[in-house]
C-alpha cells in the first residue's frame, strides 16, 4: 500500500516552485492558515502565497454540493442505485452525478480513503463503484454518435 498524501502536505498550485513537494524537515513551505467558515483547515503556501483548503485538489473542491452529499450519492451508486433514480430522489441532475463519478475516478485514492474511513463503506461496494466509474470514464474513447443534449435521457 502506498502512503496516502493529504492536502496540506504539499502545494497544489501547479505554477508554484514548490508544487507537489511533500513537507519534511527541509521542505516547510506550507503553513496552517486558519479555518474556513465550514470549519475546514486552511493552509497557505509561503512560496506562492496561495491559500487552499483540505479539499483543494479533491473531487469536492469548488463544488456547491456539500461533501457529505456527494459522498452519500457515491456510496449509493456503489450500492447499485441507478443514477436516474438517485437524481430524481435527491434533486440533482443526472449530469451532475455523472460528473462526480468521473471526478471520483480521477481522485480515486482520496475518495476511497474518505469512503472507507468516514462512511463505513465495504471493500466490495467500493469495487462496484470503481467498476462503474471505469465504465463511465471509458465512454469518451469509443466514438459514438452524439445524442442531442436536449433529450436528457440516460440508458
Ligand atoms: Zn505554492
Amino acid at each position: 500500500m502506498s502512503e496516502l498524501v493529504r492536502p496540506g502536505d504539499f502545494c497544489p498550485n501547479s505554477e508554484c516552485d514548490d508544487y507537489g513537494k511533500l513537507q519534511s524537515e527541509d521542505q516547510t513551505n506550507i503553513i496552517k492558515f486558519g479555518k474556513t467558515k465550514a470549519g475546514r483547515q486552511r493552509h497557505k503556501c509561503k512560496t506562492c502565497n496561495r491559500t487552499f483548503v483540505e479539499t483543494t485538489g479533491t473531487i469536492f473542491y469548488g463544488r456547491r454540493t456539500p461533501e457529505d452529499e456527494i459522498i452519500n450519492t457515491l456510496t449509493l451508486i456503489a450500492e447499485d442505485s441507478r443514477i436516474s433514480s438517485l437524481a430524481r430522489a435527491k434533486g440533482h441532475k443526472d449530469e451532475t452525478i455523472i460528473d462526480w463519478i468521473r471526478a471520483a475516478g480521477q481522485h480515486a485514492e482520496r475518495v476511497e480513503e474518505v469512503l472507507l474511513a468516514e462512511h463505513k463503506i465495504k471493500r466490495g461496494q467500493l469495487d462496484g463503484l470503481w467498476a462503474y466509474v471505469r465504465n463511465k470514464g471509458e465512454k469518451k474513447t469509443t466514438p459514438k454518435p452524439q445524442r442531442p443534449a436536449s433529450s436528457g435521457a440516460l440508458p
